[in-house]
């Protein structure tokens, strides 16, 4: 009958959500566990500037490889260690390993901007943000090499506190980037004094770009506020010619994308700059 149905139904959906969370747990106990043991690396997506083709910077993106080789995917396990506490450890790691692979890259003649993700959580705990400071300066990587990017979404709902560590970023010549831009809800009031420097539009519109009127708008829209307000324009997750070309067309400096290259280790990163045109001194 269907209240047995019904009955047996919820006890299979709690079966389900049990799973979920064991795994969930098991995830966040390999997760301390790679952090404790240092097994967590980065890879370099290379920034392109879309009107020439040449490399004009990086992002560092974390990476988590399994014992048989298999990466488990940042979405995945990002949002685990930013509910159990251990989202700053894991980015102030992250950066310590992105410094690292900027001074590789200097000492071979790629002196770039590499940019690192960071989130609120970071930004709201007390410490993180001198910690961050310390760290760089001790690495002895110039500011105006380093990018900070924090989700437009994380920005606002925080921005009182946020918009005054971005601003000191910027006085030192960091860059500050707003990731996913598009996605989140900006004011108009709070876009004109946002203290970035760098606005990422969220690759959804990038994908939708050219099927979407709607999504193609979005994406003029954001091209010409940033040309009138002076934020610099990255376009993420640009997979064909014609994305590209559009874009170019359109006044967007930077692109990011498989079209150009994937995330890659560090060394790979390095010659892989070392084979493609920069732009000249
Ligand atoms: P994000 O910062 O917006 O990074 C861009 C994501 O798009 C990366 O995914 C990158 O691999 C992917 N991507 C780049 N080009 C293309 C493309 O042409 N097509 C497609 N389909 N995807 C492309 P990834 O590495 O899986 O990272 C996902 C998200 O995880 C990042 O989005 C960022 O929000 C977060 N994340 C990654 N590393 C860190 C980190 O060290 N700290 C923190 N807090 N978050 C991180
Ligand atoms: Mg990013
Ligand atoms: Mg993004």
């Amino acid at each position: 009958d269907t209240r047995r149905h019904a009955r047996e139904s919820l006890l299979m959906y709690d079966g389900v959500q049990e799973q979920q969370m064991r795994e969930r747990y098991q995830l966040l106990l390999n997760l301390r566990r790679a952090l404790k043991y240092d097994q967590l690396s980065i890879a370099l997506q290379p920034k392109i500037a879309l009107a020439t083709g040449h490399l004009a910077g990086f992002e560092a993106l974390v990476r988590w490889q399994q014992a048989d080789g298999s990466y488990i995917p940042p979405d995945q396990f990002i949002p685990v260690a930013e509910s159990a506490g251990l989202i700053s450890e894991l980015d102030l790691s992250v950066l310590a390993k992105t410094l690292d692979a900027s001074r590789q890259l200097r000492q071979q003649g790629i002196d770039l901007p590499i940019a690192f993700n960071t989130c609120s959580i970071d930004l709201l705990r007390p410490g993180y943000f001198d910690e961050m400071l310390t760290l760089i300066r001790t690495s002895g990587v110039p500011f105006n090499r380093l990018e900070l990017e924090v989700t437009e979404t994380q920005a606002m709902a925080e921005y009182e506190v946020i918009s005054k560590q971005m601003r000191q970023l910027l006085d030192a010549g960091m860059g500050v980037s707003i990731d996913d831009f598009g996605t989140g809800y900006s004011s108009l009031a709070h876009i004109t004094d946002l203290a970035a420097s760098v606005l990422k539009i969220d690759r959804t519109f990038i994908a939708r770009m050219e099927t979407s009127p709607k999504a193609q708008h979005l994406v003029d829209m954001i091209l010409r506020m940033s040309a009138f307000f002076g934020f610099q324009v990255v376009a993420e997750g640009i997979e064909t010619e014609s994305q590209r070309q559009y874009l170019a067309s359109r006044g967007c400096q930077l692109g990011q994308g498989y079209l150009f290259a994937r995330p890659m280790p560090p060394e790979k990163a390095l010659a892989w700059a070392l084979g493609h045109p920069r732009a000249p001194d």
